[in-house]
């Protein structure tokens, strides 16, 4: 079954044809406001679009009322143990509960449901491999039953507005689980590789579990687990979907890996190019449709600079600039940043 449900949580959709969304989580107490306020904020400005807060306690419970006043994005409330905080939460206006059914019991569980019901809130149900009794079945059968077992419960009080995770640390028991329930339910599905740790590793790990469900056609949100800050998960949630071709975020820059060929400091001039179009995407939003080549030498640099929209090829000490497939000029190493810059305005201008 391919087709998910559409799913509402506060301004954003999820499910159906909605675009893959990219959500994340904070990192301080929700009852440090102010905190977490600004935690948001950067959020919201990396481009961020649901923020999930960690719920321990009724002054965590009750701070949500405050930073929903203060913020535009969608709010979850991920709950744990304690029936009693998801129902404080919705007062408090949460737009959706994350509850992990494996560690609350079923009479709380009961509860949640009943009142999420009433207020129009939806639920995910949030399987994870941590909170789950492994049995001699293999983790994946058992994460899989636990979910149609929560799934069920929801069914039975009639009771439909759910979002699904099956997450795991593993990538090849994670994709497996959310394999099988996508063939299942025509609920949408948050994908996520949980814990999946620092550096390369955790990007690697989150890059291939998330990736290859996505490009399956599995996976209606994504949250990017690494041990490192809100931003950085979603700058790479936003770099799986645009390299799968499902969003695009920013422009395509296409550089190549330097070899003992380059005779010009591309490294530097990549960078310094790449931090001054992530300035100009704000004024230009139409920017993030462009692909940029910065190449180093003759070998492949002509090539995918007149393929690109605009490019640079470098020379002996020199660069080519390219625009939409023809030669503008050559110029020296201190004169291409400025002129790729104004061939650029030109371009957006025109
Ligand atoms: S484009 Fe040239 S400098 Fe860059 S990696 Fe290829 S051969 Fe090396």
């Amino acid at each position: 079954m391919r087709k998910k449900r559409v799913i509402k949580v506060g301004n954003v959709f999820i499910g159906g044809d909605y675009p893959v969304s990219v959500q994340t989580m904070t990192k301080f107490r929700t009852s440090e406001i102010g905190s977490v306020l600004k935690q948001i904020k950067k959020i919201e400005q990396t481009g961020g679009e649901i923020v999930r807060l960690s719920v321990l306690d009724k002054n965590d419970a009750e701070s949500i009322a405050h930073i929903k006043k203060n913020t535009k994005l969608p709010l979850v409330a991920d709950i744990h143990y304690d029936w009693k905080l998801a129902i404080d939460t919705m007062e408090s206006g949460v737009d959706k509960i994350r509850i992990n059914p494996s560690n609350i019991q079923k009479s709380g569980l009961i509860n949640i449901i009943k009142e999420a019901k009433k207020k129009n809130i939806p639920i995910r149900l949030g399987l994870n491999s941590g909170s789950i009794r492994i049995t001699p079945r293999g983790l994946v059968k058992d994460i899989v039953d636990a979910a149609i077992g929560a799934i069920k419960l929801c069914e039975d009080l009639d009771f439909f507005d759910i979002v699904i995770s099956l997450k795991t640390p593993g990538v090849v028991e994670t994709i497996e689980c959310y394999r099988a329930i996508h063939e299942m339910y025509d609920y949408p599905l948050h994908l996520g590789v949980t814990e999946a740790g620092l550096g390369d590793t955790g990007l690697v790990k989150n890059a291939l579990g998330i990736g290859i469900l996505l490009s399956e056609g599995i996976g209606n949100t994504i949250r990017i687990s690494l041990t490192d800050s809100p931003e950085k998960e979603v700058k790479v949630g936003q770099a799986i979907l645009q390299a799968l071709g499902l969003r695009k975020f920013y422009p395509e820059i296409i550089s190549c890996p330097i070899c003992g060929r380059c005779q010009v400091p591309l490294k530097k001039i990549l960078l310094t190019f790449k931090n001054r179009i992530m300035r100009m995407l704000k004024k230009y939003p139409e920017l993030k449709n462009f692909t940029i080549a910065i190449m180093g030498c003759s070998v492949n640099g002509p090539g995918e600079a007149k393929q690109a929209d605009i490019g640079i090829a470098g020379g002996k000490d020199r660069f080519a600039l390219f625009a939409r497939g023809s030669i503008i000029g050559t110029y020296s190493t201190e004169e291409i940043e400025e002129a790729f810059f104004n061939q650029l305005k030109e371009m957006l201008h025109g």
